[in-house]
């Protein structure tokens, strides 16, 4: 490892950290330490990077806002890419907007609002970066960014570059082909069209009241738990077995929105774990419905 972080350093490609704590780096503020966490600060230096990791033949885990992601307590061994300064650029083009992987998905829809632009305004309320929701397909309000992406431009393994198009992207819910193909996307070029501001800011505030009403937007979460099962919630069924405001160390299903796990303060990696499993049992003995995470696990337990 000490080789890939001189190299790394040598390449100048951005921050390269070691033993990293990562709960910062989660809305959940859960987590352990990173061997290496890199922050490489623009296309030339992601692509480097990935680059040296594959020449060393070095897995890496990539993480955006941390909004859809649990890191287990005893943190991530080997590296981390985070995208830095320089991969956070938006660009409009009439009624294309091209943004950045590291870009905010909410300030990017409030941007787009401002701009008299509309096909973001489910976005408002998603805390991830662009790039975590190409990946994750993330959507709300009936919509997902499959409906607005053209095409993504992504860093693979080997380092290089490709972009791809919306068909090529294997979109489903909060599923994408990077679930499978590996690669780090670097922009994301979306189809807005022309719209009345107001409407747009209208629409944005109605989605922020109801979010503010039935989730706990001040607490560190990492929003829905489990996937919805086809044509049910998870909060519906959670619910129904009894588990609001049930607690497990510091971890504790929240009374606002049974899908959302609490980090109550102090919460370790095994208290969310240990809670995800209960629920799981839990509904499964209630109704049937074995439920699927939504969040991504990653590190050693
Ligand atoms: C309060 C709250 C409300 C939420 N509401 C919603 C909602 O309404 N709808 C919804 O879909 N989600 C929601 N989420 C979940 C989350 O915000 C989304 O899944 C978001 O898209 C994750 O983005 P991120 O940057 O935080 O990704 P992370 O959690 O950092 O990573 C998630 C996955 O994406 C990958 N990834 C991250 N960046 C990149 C990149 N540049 N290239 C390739 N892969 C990458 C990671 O490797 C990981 O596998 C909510 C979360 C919270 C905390």
């Amino acid at each position: 490892m000490e080789s890939i972080i001189q190299e790394l350093r040598e390449a100048r490609v951005g921050k390269v950290l070691t033993n990293e704590p990562l709960a910062d780096y989660t809305t959940w503020k859960i987590g352990g330490p990173a061997d290496v966490l890199v922050v490489p600060d623009g296309k030339r230096e992601l692509a480097e990077t990935v680059a040296i990791l594959h020449r060393h033949g070095q897995p890496f885990t990539t993480i955006g806002r941390g909004s859809n992601t649990l890191v287990l307590d005893k943190g991530v061994r080997g590296v981390v890419v985070k995208l830095g300064r320089g991969l956070d650029t938006v660009r409009f083009d009439g009624d294309v907007v091209t943004a950045g992987g590291a870009v905010s998905l909410i300030t990017l829809s409030v941007r787009a609002g401002k701009e008299g632009l509309t096909g973001l305004e489910f976005a408002g309320g998603i805390p991830g970066t662009v790039g975590g929701a190409v990946y994750m397909n993330a959507g709300a309000h009936g919509s997902d960014m499959s409906r607005i992406l053209i095409e993504a431009e992504i860093v693979l393994e080997t380092g290089e570059t490709v972009r791809l198009g919306n068909d090529e992207m294997e979109f489903s819910y909060r599923h994408s082909l990077l679930h499978r193909r590996p690669g780090i996307v670097t922009e994301a070029v979306l189809q807005l069209r022309r719209g009345d501001r107001k409407e747009i800011a209208a629409a944005m505030a109605t989605y922020k009241d109801r979010r503010l009403k039935t989730q706990p937007l001040q607490l560190a979460t990492a929003g829905s738990t489990f996937r919805n099962p086809d044509g049910d919630h998870a909060a519906r069924l959670i619910e129904q077995a009894g588990l609001k405001g049930y607690r497990i160390g510091g971890a504790e299903v929240s009374m606002q929105h049974a899908n959302f796990i609490i980090n109550t303060g102090g919460a370790t990696a095994d208290d969310v774990l240990r809670l995800m499993e209960h629920m799981q049992r839990r509904v499964f003995e209630t109704s049937g419905v074995m439920l699927t995470p939504e969040v991504l696990v990653v590190g050693e337990r």
